[in-house]
């Protein structure tokens, strides 16, 4: 039997706080004793030691609790989690990784962006470094404004280890002193061409006019970009230089910056040429010294191409050690922000939040524990196939995760401490007399929810499916 005593408890619950700003809390404590070898039979035996533990640590300062930390951190070590399918990853150093989720601010954060982010952030658990919420809003036609926040609040929920948000459209004068150092290099130049002109004359591996002009035209032509009497929309685009006969006519001197006169919801009217994702990926992965980067494999095309701007940069030594995902392809779901948002306005659904929705909050308000998510990444691995899925099956694995993770008893301190107002969905489980004993929830009957063929919670009493429904788990709503 793997022994547990208060040492080794104490070591979980500093590890906890150091990671929670310094307040331990019993359901992650217990997890990461799980984690460890704790079995179920002893919960009850450890919790009067566990409770006085925690209440020890929360009482001390966090550079305290993380002197004592790294004392006991050995007794820990870097144990895999449980079930834990994820592959090591290459090239991780001492300090841990420093890797990216970056998501374009056009709505809330939806399922698939979970299957993506999920798995920077566990190996950013796993071990430890920076894991940067990036929004990529470079593209004013493409921004819905109330997503800026709506992002922040739900990968702080769903990931709980955003290190730090980065948003592009701030760091303009970084990306601009980069196009200026490329055109230094020679690496770039200002293309005035049509873009079918264009588009024939690489395609037939040749170049436009405007690919060997020289750096003072170059910078002439920039500084025409800029200007507000200059260039217009559509007029002129930054290119990089990249080579002409590449095989994939994609590559050939792809665009990096163009001029964008929509009025930027978070700039206004402060810049009018706006780098391309590619350049602002770049350049903050370079600037934020980005060591592990996992992303779904259709940017595979735009990692080559971002890596041809490191090399131009002389910065291949530092490129980022790069992984791609396959999709989940949903057979009877199909996930848009601009449709939904469009069905939102013309009330077809309540709101962002409506449960019908397969985004963060309505994904909450169901009561899913970021844990069944982990769980579903976690199975699942770095896997480059793409995966096709009927909604059924995926809320059906998606469920049994979520009741694995609900009955590890990690939330019963948290509901403990609920009262009915805080109640969001409750849902019986077979012994519920015991789990609401202690609680000042006493959920009637009837307020079964069940959750449908879809997975979408129902809480109708009158509906007769509702009484027959199975209960499956309770959920209390932070
Ligand atoms: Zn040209």
């Amino acid at each position: 039997m793997v022994e547990i005593d208060k040492k080794i408890i104490r070591a979980y619950a500093l590890k906890n706080a150091v990671e929670h700003e310094g307040r331990a809390v019993v359901g992650s404590v217990i997890s990461g004793l799980f984690n460890h070898g704790l079995t179920k039979e002893r919960v009850k035996e450890i919790m009067p030691v566990l409770n006085a533990v925690i209440r020890e640590v929360n009482a001390i300062s966090i550079s305290e609790q993380e002197k004592e930390y790294k004392e006991l951190e050995d007794l820990i070590g870097h144990r895999p989690e449980r079930g834990d399918a994820l592959p090591e990853l290459e090239n991780v150093s001492k300090t841990g990784i420093v890797t990216r989720f970056s998501p374009s601010p056009s709505g809330p954060m939806h399922l698939g962006h979970i299957l993506t982010g999920m798995l920077s952030s566990l190996y950013v658990k796993r071990y430890g470094g920076k894991f940067y919420l990036q929004i990529e809003d470079t593209n004013a036609d493409n921004i819905y404004e109330p997503a800026y926040k709506m992002l922040k609040e739900d990968a702080d929920w769903i990931f709980g280890n955003v290190s730090e948000v980065i948003i592009q459209s701030d760091r303009m004068k970084v990306y601009y002193k980069y196009i200026e150092k490329l055109f230094d290099l020679e690496s770039i130049y200002v293309c005035t061409c049509d873009s079918e002109d264009f588009k024939k004359l690489v395609d037939s591996q040749k170049s436009c006019p405007c690919r060997n002009l020289d750096k003072k035209e170059n910078l002439r032509r920039w500084k025409k970009m800029l200007s507000k009497t200059g260039y217009s929309e559509g007029e002129a685009v930054i290119r990089f230089k990249s080579d002409l006969n590449d095989p994939n006519p994609a590559f050939r001197d792809f665009p990096l910056v163009r001029i964008n006169l929509t009025k930027h919801p978070r700039q206004g009217k402060k810049y009018r040429v706006w780098p391309l994702m590619n350049l602002c990926v770049t350049v903050d992965d370079i600037e934020l010294n980005k060591t592990h980067i996992i992303r779904a494999k259709e940017h595979r095309d735009n990692a080559t191409r971002q890596k041809m701007i490191y090399k131009a940069l002389g910065l291949l030594d530092k490129y980022p050690n790069v992984y791609f995902l396959g999709r989940y392809n949903f057979t009877d779901l199909a996930i848009s922000d601009s449709k939904t948002r469009k069905a939102i306005e013309e009330g077809k659904f309540t709101g962002w939040d409506d449960i019908r929705l397969p985004f963060v909050v309505p994904l909450r308000k169901r009561g899913y524990q970021p844990e069944a998510f982990e769980k579903i990444v976690t199975q699942r691995g770095i896997s480059e196939v793409d995966k096709v899925i009927s909604q059924k099956d995926f809320f059906e694995v998606l469920n049994n995760f979520n009741r694995e993770v609900l009955k590890d008893n990690t939330r019963k301190a948290d509901f403990e401490k609920c009262d009915e107002k805080q109640a969001n969905l409750v849902i019986l489980m077979p012994d519920a007399s015991k789990v609401f004993a202690k609680s000042k929830i006493k959920p009637k009957k009837d307020e079964v929810v069940y959750f449908d063929k879809f997975g979408y919670a129902r809480n109708n009493s009158s509906d007769s499916k509702a009484k027959n429904a199975k209960p499956t788990f309770w959920f209390c709503h932070e």
